[in-house]
Order: structure tokens, then sequence, then C-alpha cells
């Protein structure tokens, strides 16, 4: 097997430690600022009024509007917030639809970022920005989005609902999966990949029956940080095309998707590169899919694409804009195998 690859290094600040997020204003005047905007989600308002407190005179504000997908109606608000306070960074306190609002203010004014994520989505160690407008999502891939301090703080994360906390675990273990096999993958991305597996394997089983375990908590945020970063720094596939088709164009809920999504697209390129996926038969036992399928269905995951109010005539839609401008992929994809996928996946069936 070939050893050629190229690596580069990701430049953001992490720290990771519970409690760290206590530290937010030293961060802001690290970077060289004295006016954050702390961003965050309406649901999660008061915790980012509680930080804007003790951030005292280095806040000047809190914009709580925050959606899913980051629509840009939502974002020239936060530009209006941002103008009027004279905000010289911002703070996004939340999980990846309060970080994408971060980032889409700072692709349009370079503005520094910190990020405080409360769930495992990992946007907070890509350059990647997906936004939407008039129900259509674009993505886009520039150094400034990149947040320049990422603050892991465990004891932020005990209230994500144990619902919340397997979807979102399981969609950034579909970063993991994917790097794995990335045409671009290096030696750190797979190791990283691996790391990240195996701290959301032994962690999330835990963490429906103890939410508030300290510990536990941060094995998850610590997965949720490799597997972010890989994501960040390595293409994604057949995986990442399907989860961003349903959720562009059926509104499919995010995580979720991600969720329901991953033993099916991990069995189907396990035919292709079963070498580079035998770390996840090994992580989580049995075959790729079955075993990742077994695992997601344990710990409670949603499995069937019906619970998410797709139609089966979405399907034939589905695989038809899945199957258009596909992303490199280790399998060849073609439309009627894609039909098929999504149709076991439909129905919530165990892939063999
Ligand atoms: P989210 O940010 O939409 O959060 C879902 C809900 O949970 C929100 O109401 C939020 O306020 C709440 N919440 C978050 N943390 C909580 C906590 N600890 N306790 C209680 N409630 C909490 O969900 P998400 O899955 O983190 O992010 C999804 C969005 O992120 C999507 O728009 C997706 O496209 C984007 N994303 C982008 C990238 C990227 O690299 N660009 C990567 C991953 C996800």
């Amino acid at each position: 097997m070939s050893r050629d690859f190229l690596y580069t290094g990701s430049p953001v600040h992490i720290v990771f430690r519970e409690g760290a997020s206590a530290s937010t204003g030293e961060w802001v005047e690290k970077l060289g600022c004295r006016k954050a905007l702390v961003l965050s989600t309406p649901h999660q308002k008061a915790d980012a009024e509680a930080l804007a407190t003790r951030l005292g005179p280095l806040c000047v504000g809190v914009f709580a509007g925050a959606v899913m997908h980051t629509p840009i109606y939502v974002t020239e608000a936060a530009m209006l917030a941002v103008k009027q306070t004279g905000a010289d960074c911002v703070v996004s306190l939340g999980g990846g639809s309060t970080t994408g609002l971060g980032k889409a203010i700072a692709y349009r004014t370079d503005l520094p970022q910190i990020v405080i994520p409360t769930t495992y989505a990992g946007s907070e160690c890509t350059p990647i920005l997906g936004q939407t407008e008039g129900g259509r999502k674009t993505t886009v891939r520039h150094a400034s989005i990149l947040p320049e301090v990422v603050i892991y703080d465990a004891a932020l994360t005990t209230g994500l609902p144990v619902a919340m906390s397997v979807t979102s675990g399981l969609n950034a273990m579909a970063h993991a999966v994917e790097a794995l096999y990335a045409q671009d993958r290096n030696p750190i991305s797979s190791l990283m990949a691996v790391e990240g597996l195996r701290a959301f394997r032994s962690s999330l089983p835990k963490i429906a029956d103890a939410p508030a375990d300290m510990a536990l908590r941060a094995d998850a945020l610590y997965g949720a940080w490799l597997c972010g970063t890989v994501l960040g720094t390595v293409g994604m596939a057949l995986h990442h095309k399907i989860c961003h088709t349903l959720g562009g164009t059926f509104d499919t809920p995010h995580a979720e998707t991600h969720a329901i999504m991953l033993p099916h697209t991990a069995a189907y390129n396990a035919v292709s590169v079963p070498d580079l996926l035998a770390p996840v038969a090994e992580i989580f036992g049995g075959s790729v899919g079955g075993g990742l399928w077994d695992f997601a269905k344990g710990i409670g995951a949603p499995i069937a694409l019906r619970d998410l109010g797709l139609s089966e005539a979405d399907l034939d839609r589905a695989a038809g804009i899945a199957t258009e401008n596909p992303y490199w992929n280790p399998r060849p994809i073609d439309r009627s195998s894609i039909r098929a996928l999504l149709q076991d996946a439909y129905e919530g069936r165990r892939p063999t």
C-alpha cells in the first residue's frame, strides 16, 4: 500500500477542560478583541445571556436568533447586530446551528470566532459553511470560516437530552467513518477517526443511563473534536451526499438523518474498501453495516427514514438528486443501487 500523503495541521486553538468556558474572556483578550457578540439559538438564550454577564465589559450584546441550516435572513439580522454593537469578535455558544451563524458572520466580516460547542456535530472544526436561501442550500469553504478558538467544556453538555446525544454522536461518527476511506486521508486523519469512533463506542451507551456523568460527557466531547477535525480536513463521500440531499430537499432533521443512514452507507462502501473499514467492524463488532446498525439501535437511535416524515415517493427523487453530481466515492454509485439503499433505510432494515 502506498505511503504517500499530504498532511496540513489545523491552526485552531483547542481548549479542552471541564469548566473551560469560564476562560472565554481570556480568549477574547488573547485574540486582541474587546467587544464580543455572543450568539445562540432562542432555546439557549438564557445560557448565552449568562455567558454575556460573565464576560462583563468584554461583551457588547447577545444575538439569540440562530436556527438550523443558516438561512440568509437570520445572518442578515445578525449582521445588523454586529454593525450596531461594533462587535470585534463572535462567541458562538451551542450546536452546529449557532456555529453556522458565527461562521456566516466571519465569512462576511473576517471577525475572529470563539466557539463553545454543546453538541457533537463537529462544525467548530471545519472551514465549511452551509447556508440556505429560498429553500436552496449552498456550501462554501474558506479560511475565514474556520473558527480561531474552540472551547470544549463537558459541563455544558450534561443537559443535552439523551435522544439528541445519541443522534448527534452518530452524526459525528459518520464523519469518522467517511474519513477512513477518504481519497485525501492521511495517517493522522485515520488515527483521529478511529480514536473518535472508540470514544463514542465507549461513552454513548452509558450516557443513556448517566447523562450527567462528567467523565462520559468528556469522552463523547473528545470524540466530537476528533470526528469534527477529520470532517474539516478530508473529503466526505456518499454518506454526506445522501444526508445533504435529504436535509436540503426534504428538510429532514440533520442529526437523525445521519444516524439512520450511517449503517447503510457504510455497508455499501465496505464492499469496495473492506480493509479501510475493518476498524469499524472491529470496534462495533460483526460486519461494518450490521455492527453500526446494532449499536445505533441499542442506544435508542431512530433507524427508519419513514419515521422522519419521508414518503416512498420521495425516495425516487432523493436517489436521483444524490446520484447527480455525486461526491467522489470508493464504490461506484448508480441510481438503482442508491434507490435500494434508501429503501432499506426507509424501512429500517438491518444492512446485510
Ligand atoms: P443544533 O445546533 O440545531 O441544535 C439543536 C437544538 O438543540 C437547538 O435548539 C439547540 O439550541 C439545542 N441544544 C444544543 N446544545 C444543547 C445542550 N447542550 N442542551 C440542550 N439543548 C441544546 O443541532 P446540531 O446537530 O448541533 O447542528 C446541526 C446544524 O449544524 C445543521 O444545520 C448542519 O448542517 C450544521 N453542521 C455544519 C457542519 C459544517 O462543518 N459546516 C458540520 C456539522 C453540522
